[in-house]
């Protein structure tokens, strides 16, 4: 079986990768299995930039196929914010909830139509040979004005999903999937993957 990493060690992105790719005949390894890799500094300026630096580094290191991601929050009010730094908006070192907390005072007053804002995620799969592609997703909803629902994570208790009138939070992970920046950027990669496979043995 061919055997590819992905540059990550969330455990919910492995297994839903590993599931969409075992009828290709494809083995998915997690980043945990070359623990000399070390931390990979995101500097990049965009989602895309990030996600061909966490592909590129994993790839060079195992000489295997790796395929990366990178995600994060986009406000229209700020400013394209927090983009790139919506795990640390708050600060280094703090945590979602702190995210979250940060995001509501600075939206604090703004009305609804104004609140709008979206999920993006951007997928990378790099080939030893340079052979590389990304695809794209996003997810348009607006930010709420209190917590809701248990389930995702990030930003999900304040993100509003306005055709289901929901907080994501609140959805079921297979409803998200269906309708997310993540699940849309992993099925476009699925529907080029055999070209890119292709080109990526020779
Ligand atoms: P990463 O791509 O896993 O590094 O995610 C970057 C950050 O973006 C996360 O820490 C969250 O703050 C935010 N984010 C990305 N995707 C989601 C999502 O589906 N729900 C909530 N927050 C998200």
């Amino acid at each position: 079986m061919d055997t590819i990493v992905l540059a990550t060690n969330n455990k919910g992105k492995i297994r839903e990768f590993a599931e969409l790719l075992k009828p290709l005949g494809v083995e998915v390894k997690p980043l945990s299995d070359f623990p000399e890799i070390g931390d990979i500094v995101e500097d990049g300026e965009t989602f895309r930039d990030n996600a061909l630096i966490k592909a590129r580094t994993v790839c060079k290191a195992t000489g295997l196929v790796a395929v990366a991601d990178d995600s994060g929050l986009e406000v229209d009010h700020l400013g394209g914010a927090p983009g790139v730094y919506s795990a640390r908006f708050a600060g280094d070192g703090h945590d979602d909830h702190a995210n979250n907390e940060k995001l509501l005072k600075e939206l604090d007053g703004v009305p609804d139509e104004k609140r709008t804002a979206r999920y993006r995620c951007i997928m990378a799969a790099v080939a030893p040979n340079g052979e590389e592609i990304t695809t794209e997703g996003s997810y348009e909803g607006r930010i709420g004005y209190e917590y809701r629902g248990e389930g995702g994570f990030g930003y999900d208790v304040i993100f509003v999903d306005p055709e289901l009138g929901r907080h994501v939070a609140e959805i079921s992970a297979e409803l998200k999937h269906s309708r997310s920046h993540r699940g849309k950027a992993i099925r476009r990669m699925l529907e080029i993957w055999p070209g890119f496979w292709e080109k990526a043995r020779k």
